[in-house]
């Protein structure tokens, strides 16, 4: 059964969900959090949203046609606008507020100290690495996103979006996805149905996959001990596409899930169905 809530900012109304299974992320507006916006009924045509001038996913569920805006973890508590058009290119805009959230702090000790204070010759191999990152961040394609995403393993959360990392006591960027602790070679599954951007070897996170649900939605997979897929494969929700493992800069086996819109790291928990009790 699904509980709706419904919140007036100034003229802009907006609605969000709780759902045992979840077929639509839940609204979240805070630092590393998905706003999740009323645009227009959905006789209208599709319109096009923008969020600080990068496009936005757009998602019609029930009656409506909503956008979906990742709001990333540096994002100051304020007032924010999502702006969208139809055809007729008149502009419209929707405002809402973004609260604060403070993260915690989390202390790991990573053994291969190269991970935390690589080498030059690291370097020139990170830098290259970013280049490829930042392509497979900007993908966009126009399907819809099948957002009743499933869990990709079973398992511990063993760290959580969003915490303010230290390795080895020094101070790194903060936990971009949700860590799920499982034995190496536990088979993962893609989150949705997808088109695999990217895959390969990283500094950092060692085997990945990047899948492309459409409209700036992306997945990521980090840490894994093996991939069974191939850029430009298509792929159907609960495909095997790879192994956990413990490769990159890690503490011990656990698959690394990141979930980016409008090229920004959200909490992928806002999107994912409960953990089932033990
Ligand atoms: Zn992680």
């Amino acid at each position: 059964m699904m509980i709706k809530f419904i919140l007036l900012f100034a003229a802009a109304s907006f609605y969000f969900f709780i759902n045992t299974a979840i077929a639509f992320p839940e609204h979240h507006p805070v630092p590393g959090g998905t706003v999740v916006i009323e645009l227009s009924s959905a006789d209208t045509p599709q319109p096009r949203a923008f969020y600080k001038k990068q496009k936005v996913a757009v998602h019609k569920y029930d009656d409506a046609w909503y956008a979906m805006i990742g709001i990333s973890l540096n994002t100051k508590p304020g007032r924010y606008e999502v702006n969208y058009q139809f055809d007729d290119k008149k502009q419209y805009h929707h405002s809402f507020v973004i609260k604060n959230k403070t993260y915690k702090a989390q202390y790991l000790t990573v053994k291969n100290k190269r991970k935390v204070n690589p080498t030059a010759e690291d370097m020139k191999r990170i830098v290259k690495e970013r280049q490829i990152k930042k392509a497979a961040k900007n993908t966009w394609s126009d399907q819809t996103v099948h957002s009743d995403f499933i869990r990709p393993v079973d398992g511990r959360i063993s760290s959580i979006f969003g915490l303010r990392r230290f390795f080895n006591q020094q101070a790194r960027r903060p936990h971009s996805g949700l860590d799920i602790a499982a034995p190496q070679g536990t088979p993962v599954k893609a989150i949705a149905d997808a088109r695999v951007i990217e895959t390969g070897d990283f500094f950092f996170s060692g085997n990945m996959i990047y899948l492309d649900h459409g409209q700036g939605v992306i997945s990521l997979y980090a840490h894994l001990y093996k991939t069974h897929v191939k850029p430009g494969q298509l792929i159907k929700q609960g495909d095997i596409i790879g192994e956990v493992g413990e490769t990159g800069r890690v503490t011990g086996p656990h698959l690394h899930l990141s979930l980016l819109l409008n090229r920004t790291a959200v909490d992928p928990d806002h999107w994912l169905p409960a953990v089932k009790a033990q």
